[in-house]
């Protein structure tokens, strides 16, 4: 039983012909864009004999099967950014309709549903599979926030649906260099990168740029450039899988000829162990607060999503069986199945990126890996269905 490479290239090409004009794919979430995609998968679903179901939110879903029992359901999202590229996303979705229609074009008796899912709104923070994850927030003002994305509250009520399932498998790119840079075929993801932010304002003393000495000033960017070495210096002692990014920054009056009085700027840590993300944070803040005027606050403070051993082991099993190198790692983007790893067992298999560049129209990855991926989350899913 083998996949069919040029059908999943077919199909992939297919559905990246949908997409507004510019450079590289662009089917933002919730456009007409993103809508036709659906339109396609569902379509394409039907003429190969799957059952085929569209949620009151949007998501879709593809089923082959016993309807009776809770299933096995595969697939990622077909939303992109802006002039991103041909594979984030719709890669994970076609690989998971091409294992499905491999299974059936082998007659494979199946022990349970598989289903194929389509997400909505991944890219704008995981709204279709929070949605159906039923972890979507719904407070303040829920109604209206759903009605500026042409949705009611009863339409996201009718979309849950984590119960009908035991299992997620995802297939993704990496967006990273770790596969490219150590030879390996695949990446068999144990958790999502847990992400907390700091918004931190750090003082100075405003003043005229020319008539105050360098050893009478205070000078608030000069102090938080002490403060961003410090953090990276901190953040490089835990070493991989740890990063730090210091992504924002707002320097006030922002005049040339003024000293600084005022800086504002956000720190974010991701990792897999929130332990040493929290203490990594804590290091930063005490060695602020020690030598600085600063204020500083939490801002986000997200727990890693843990992919459970059952998946990793059947990926592991996938991979041995058809001969790839691979390893465990760390996921430090986020992606569809975080909500999910809290509703199921949740698994994800990572493919390389020509040099880790995503959200780009420069995106790539080669057939050979496709090919790779395709074969392994074949062999997963057989593995998942004889539990
Ligand atoms: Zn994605």
């Amino acid at each position: 039983m083998k996949i069919n490479l040029n059908r999943m290239m077919d199909m992939l090409s297919e559905v990246n012909q949908i997409t507004d004009e510019g450079e590289g794919v662009t089917r933002p979430a919730f456009s007409d864009f993103e809508d036709q995609a659906h339109g396609w998968f569902i379509n394409k679903c039907k003429a190969h004999g799957l059952e085929t179901y569209q949620d009151r939110f949007g998501n879709s879903f593809a089923t082959i099967g016993p309807g009776e029992e809770k299933g096995l359901l595969i697939g990622s999202h077909l939303d992109t950014v802006n002039n991103g590229g041909e594979y984030d996303g719709a890669l994970g979705v076609i690989t998971a309709l091409e294992t499905v229609i491999t299974l059936l074009e082998n007659g494979v008796e199946l022990s349970k549903p598989v289903t194929v899912v389509a997400f909505r709104a991944e890219e704008i923070g995981l709204i279709g599979s929070s949605v159906f994850s039923d972890l979507i927030d719904k407070s303040g003002n829920f109604a209206e926030r759903m009605a500026g994305i042409g949705r009611t509250p009863e339409d996201v009520e009718n979309a849950i649906g984590y119960k009908d399932f035991t299992d997620y498998l995802e297939l993704h790119i990496e967006q990273g260099v770790y596969l490219e840079n150590n030879a390996l075929d695949i990446g068999i993801v144990n958790a999502i990168a847990s992400m907390h932010q700091l918004n931190v304002t750090v003082f100075g003393e405003a003043g005229h740029a020319g008539t105050i000495g360098m050893r009478e000033r205070d000078d608030a960017m000069m102090n938080a450039s002490k403060l961003l070495v410090e953090f990276e210096k901190i953040v490089k002692s835990y070493g991989p899988p740890f990063v730090g990014t210091a992504g924002t920054l707002e320097v006030f009056p922002n005049s040339s000829n003024v000293i600084p009085g005022k800086v504002e700027f956000t720190v974010e840590v991701r990792g897999d162990d929130m332990d040493k993300l929290h203490a990594i944070l804590d290091s930063f803040i005490e060695y602020a607060e020690r030598d600085f005027k600063t204020n500083i606050t939490k801002s986000i403070d997200k727990a890693p999503a843990h992919m459970s051993d059952g998946m990793i082991d059947a990926i592991t099993a996938a991979c041995e069986a058809t001969d790839m190198k691979y390893e465990l790692m760390m996921s430090g983007a986020n992606h569809d199945a975080n909500p999910l790893s809290r509703r199921m067992n949740a698994g994800m298999i990572f493919i390389p990126s020509k040099d880790g560049i995503s959200h780009n129209p420069r995106e790539f990855s080669s057939k050979e890996d496709i090919e790779t991926g395709a074969a392994v989350m074949l062999e997963a899913v057989k593995r998942l269905l004889s539990k």
